[in-house]
């Protein structure tokens, strides 16, 4: 059986796990858009840490070299009041305190006397014009740099000092170890050829893997800068695909600029290992959450088809139960709203005789092979079929005309018929109930399980009959319905009101005519309507339970009479009281009438109850019923098995349950008494019971034929309207006893 709804929880599934896959995509692309925004402002603040360290190195070069440029001016002030002869010496001590390499006097005419290396030409360098202009400068000249300042006076035909220092000790100086090592600092000239090149080796190795090329745009733009003496910073990337950054800035030296370079992911390096471990957790916890997501909805799911299945299938006839029935109906009632449909309640007739005689196991293939007839006759999925309570099954049809219907439901229970064991041909009542087009489209309006009491109203409104029985639900069967409420309502009120009696109706010796028993009949008096039948309120008590007090309140009756009877000294006869079916729902019920019992304190003995064959097939099992009578046994009373035959009894139930009394189903004798086979029936179950010692009344004995036929047949008792009606108390009293007892008509 293909269950909707799985598709209904498939779609879902689907949606869940599309929601899920979308948020993790939303979720990772937040990640890498947060983390690119994060690198960027890492990128940021490395540039301006790195123009600010660039900045400090400047100010630490230009420093050293101001503080070269003053103790050269010192000196150039003492030169100046020296003896031309003495300078040489002078110089020589002022070179070693301040460390020049070298260290000269320059004639206007550029030629410079060296203290170490002789006369050379200075013409040639650019700092020396500025220098005769009476400017402190400084130029590179070869290995070495060369700070000149102007004499205040003229020395020996001199107009400059100069100073001589090696490159080496500004390499020493600007080659600290920068950024933990990684980076690298160097001097470049105005071309942008190096003047001290980095000495660092990573440096190297980076910047040959830069596309360094004059025609980038970034290396044209540095050029220019250099050549204008602007300061700069910019990223180079690098082959293998890290970047570095470089930063320029001039000297005071003219035409120098100390270039710094760092790899970019030199300080968002130990960021990106987080952002991406950041990111690894993320995916690893979405992915978590996924498969917990998918476990959980996988688990839900298969929940949910375990109950589904539970509830939406019929373990006995292994199809659709009647929740499934429901479900889908309404599915289909939701779809086309204006088609007219019917609901039927079909209930196979004394089912539970085959439970009980050919066995449980029988029973349920009966019940699965009727499930699998109704459907085969069922329109494929526009008609629906199940089971609903013990033999009950449900149909919801295609509606059509009456004739119609009557005629397929006819047709199923041709059908059913041929599924018949042992105990004859099944029968089967079904009641119809139309649904009204257009109605119930909306789920708050739709209860179908009302739509099924009502064809089960119908159903039952003919479940008497002994045929197959098609009955329409109506207006007649809901006014019924009605009264019945009514009814019921005024039963309790009665009760209250003590408006119930109770009736004695003589059991006579079928031998000699003498009264041998009574059989308590409850009557209801009612106020405006009369008399009504036990036979229509009997059945509605037993629908609520209501029965079980009406039961007690007989039962004392009949012992507040044996009591007086017994007072009176009368000789007793036996009352029979009945005992409704409903009692076997509670095991302790018998304690109840044990206390009315010993409050009248009147002899068990002569008390029968009568309990009817059906309790047997109202779940009560077997056994339990055989128990029951037992124990009715030991606490004294006696038991007679009421509407013997009204439904399949089997002959060997007599054997098998120790009752004491077999009362033979009034039909018998009213309706089929004129039936040959019917007598037959009569005169074995007779012969039986009397072989088996159990006693015998017949009930419903209006003839006198009928009464020599049953004295024939061998029947101990026999009660009917031939001998007396049902009577009142003190009417009994002077039937059975020819005198009233005192009864003050026995209200209850
Ligand atoms: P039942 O136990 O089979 O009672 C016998 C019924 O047959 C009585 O109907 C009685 O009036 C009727 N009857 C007796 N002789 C004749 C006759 O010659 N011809 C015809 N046509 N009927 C005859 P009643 O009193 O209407 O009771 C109907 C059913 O109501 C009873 O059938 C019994 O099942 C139930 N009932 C009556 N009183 C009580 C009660 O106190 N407790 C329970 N649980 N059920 C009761
Ligand atoms: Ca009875
Ligand atoms: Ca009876």
């Amino acid at each position: 059986m293909k269950y909707a709804h799985a598709a209904h929880t498939r779609r879902r599934t689907i949606i869940y796990m599309a929601a899920a896959f979308l948020f993790l995509v939303v979720l990772s692309a937040v990640i890498i858009w947060n983390g690119a925004k994060l690198l960027r402002a890492l990128e940021r603040s490395t540039l301006s840490y790195l123009e600010d360290v660039a900045g400090e190195s400047v100010q630490l070069v230009d420093n050293r070299i101001n503080g070269v440029l003053e103790s050269l001016e010192l000196i150039s002030d003492s030169v100046a009041r020296l003896e031309p002869e003495v300078w040489r010496d002078f110089l020589s001590r002022k070179a070693e305190i301040c460390d020049f390499t070298d260290m000269a006097l320059a004639s206007e005419e550029g030629d410079a006397w060296f203290l170490n290396s002789g006369t050379r030409e200075i013409n040639n360098l650019p700092s020396f014009s500025c220098a005769l202009n009476g400017e402190d400068s400084i130029s590179i000249w070869g290995e070495y740099i060369v700070y000149m300042v102007p004499l205040p006076e003229e020395v020996s035909s001199a107009r400059v000092l100069l100073g001589i220092k090696s490159l080496d000790r500004m390499r020493e100086l600007i080659t600290n170890e920068c950024f933990n090592g990684q980076g690298s600092t160097g001097v470049l000239g105005r071309d942008g050829s190096y003047v001290i090149p980095p000495e660092y080796r990573p440096f190297f190795s980076l910047l040959q893997e830069t596309e360094y090329g004059e025609s980038e745009d970034w290396a044209v733009e540095m050029l220019e800068n250099l050549r204008t003496g602007w300061a700069g910073s910019l990223v180079l990337k690098t082959k293998s695909g890290g970047d570095i950054l470089l930063d320029y800035r001039p000297l005071l030296i003219d035409g120098l600029f100390l270039t710094t370079l760092i790899p970019k992911d030199i300080l968002s390096a130990e960021v990106d290992l987080y952002i991406s471990r950041t990111f690894t957790i993320t995916v690893l916890l979405v992915a978590l959450f996924l498969t917990l997501l998918i476990a959980i909805i996988g688990m839900q799911n298969r929940y949910r088809g375990r109950i589904e299945k539970m509830s939406f299938h019929d373990p006995v006839t292994g199809g659709a139960s009647n929740v499934y029935l429901q479900f889908q109906a309404q599915e289909l009632i939701r779809k086309a709203p204006q088609a007219r449909y019917v609901v039927v309640s079909l209930n196979l007739r004394n089912f539970s005789l085959i439970n009980e005689f050919e066995g449980r196991q029988q029973g349920d293939r009966l019940l699965r092979d009727v499930y699998a007839t109704l459907r085969t006759e069922a329109d494929g999925e526009e008609e629906l079929v199940a089971r609903g309570e013990a033999d009950t099954f449900y149909l919801f049809l295609q509606g059509a005309e009456q004739p119609q219907v009557v005629e397929r439901l006819e047709r199923m229970a041709g059908k059913l018929a041929n599924l018949s064991g042992t105990i004859g041909p099944l029968r089967a009542s079904m009641g119809i109930y139309y649904l009204q087009p257009g109605k119930m489209a909306q789920p708050e309006e739709m209860d179908f399980a009302a739509a099924e009491a009502c064809a089960d109203a119908a159903r039952k409104s003919a479940e008497k009959s002994y045929h197959n029985t098609c009955t329409f639900y109506d207006e007649s069967i809901k006014n019924r319905q009605r009264d019945m409420t009514t009814m019921l309502y005024q039963l309790e009120g009665a009760l209250e009101r003590r408006e119930l009696e109770m009736y004695l109706q003589p059991k006579v010796c079928a031998e000699n005519g003498a009264v041998a028993g009574a059989e308590a009949l409850v009557r209801w008096k009612h106020p405006e309507k009369g008399f009504i039948s036990p036979a229509t309120f009997i059945p509605l008590c037993e629908e609520n339970g209501l029965i079980c007090q009406v039961d007690l309140l007989i039962f004392e009756q009949v012992c507040r009479c044996l009591s007086r009877w017994r007072e009176a000294g009368v000789e007793l006869v036996p009352v029979s009281v009945n005992v409704s079916r409903q009692h076997f729902r509670d095991p302790e019920f018998l304690s109840e009438y044990k206390r009315i019992l010993e409050t009248w304190k009147v002899p068990p003995e002569w008390i029968e109850l009568e309990i009817t064959e059906s309790i047997m097939f109202s779940g009560s099992e077997f056994q339990y019923v055989r128990d029951f009578i037992q124990t009715l046994h030991k606490i004294g009373f006696t038991c007679s098995l009421d509407d013997f035959g009204s439904g399949y009894s089997s002959l060997s139930l007599l054997k098998d349950l120790p009752i004491d009394c077999l009362k033979l189903d009034r039909q018998f004798i009213i309706s089929r008494f004129e039936e040959q086979s019917t007598r037959t029936v009569i005169e074995m179950i007779m012969d039986l019971a009397r072989k088996l010692g159990i006693m015998t009344v017949a009930e419903g004995v209006e003839l006198e034929k009928q009464v020599s036929f049953l004295r024939e047949a061998g029947c101990d008792l026999i009660q009917g309207f031939y001998f007396s009606r049902p009577l009142p108390v003190e009417e009994f009293e002077r039937y059975a006893f020819g005198r009233s007892l005192g009864a003050g008509g026995e209200a209850i």
